[in-house]
């Protein structure tokens, strides 16, 4: 199976047709069909990583202020325990079952465009990385998590990182999906996609760490990058990657997306 990136953006993509979701629908009608899908969400933040080992993901609206048809959006796919229990042994044991979380935004956003009939059991991934107790690890660890779980691919699952490459709420213009992008937030994009092309992965592990104003900016906490880094580490030597969608929403959010494989 290909691996994706899928910068997801605001939760008004759920509810709206524009470039974006139209790149989505058009990606989810063009893959191989998955026996499974894997969304590693920036959403879910926890100490420790886990998945989601439900039959049946409750969806998860978690989201505020937002108008009401969007706290009425159902996906309702069953989930995949028996592949989430693989990831767990995959992982050997670095990664548990978890029961209480389900489906958040930054799985059934995209996927509701992608697969809008929810006929193929998904199951989601958290980050472990909890900042709001102060509790990170180095990028590098969860790049080395990912390349333990390669064997996915061969068993029809396909994994999708969710996340966003530039991503600052603080930064962020929410009057205007459509606002121009800030020069920052380009500059930012472009350097990113260069290193994604050279996979030159090495640099941007290194990234938030030590690339000075502009990481500051652009990636000012881990939660929307982790997933790029993660989908990444699936990457085999030499593997194609293609950008199935480049822009911007919201002034400084990248919605690049991108497919490995
Ligand atoms: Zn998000």
């Amino acid at each position: 199976m290909p691996v994706l990136f899928i910068g997801h953006g605001s939760p008004m993509n759920m509810v709206l047709s524009n470039r974006f979701t139209r790149s989505l629908e058009d990606l989810g009608a063009t893959l191989p069909r998955p026996d499974v899908i894997m969304v590693i969400s920036a959403h879910w933040l926890t100490r420790g990583s886990f998945v989601t080992c439900t039959d049946k993901p409750r969806v998860i609206h978690d989201f505020y202020g937002f108008p009401d048809d969007l706290y009425k959006v159902t996906y309702e796919s069953d989930g995949a325990p028996l592949f989430a229990k693989h990831v767990t042994e995959l992982s050997a044991g670095a990664i548990r079952c978890d029961r209480s979380w389900g489906l958040d935004h930054a799985s059934y956003s995209i996927l509701r465009h992608m697969f809008p009939l929810a006929d193929i059991p998904v199951f989601e991934m958290s980050l472990d990385y909890a900042i709001n107790d102060g509790h990170s690890r180095p990028i590098q660890y969860h790049y080395d998590l990912g390349k333990k779980l390669s064997l996915l691919r061969d068993m029809g699952v396909l994994v999708i990182g969710s996340g966003n490459m530039v991503h600052n709420l603080n930064l962020v213009n929410f009057s205007d999906m459509d606002a121009p992008p800030s020069e920052w937030a380009v500059k930012a994009d472009e350097w990113m996609r260069s290193k994604i092309v050279s996979g030159t992965h090495e640099d941007l592990i290194d990234f938030p760490s030590n690339g000075g104003d502009l990481a500051i900016r652009a990636a000012p906490t881990l939660d929307h990058y982790l997933p790029m880094i993660y989908t990444l580490a699936f990457q085999e030597k030499g593997e194609p990657i293609r950008f199935t969608y480049e822009g911007f929403q919201n002034g400084s959010l990248s919605m690049r997306c991108f497919k490995i494989g």
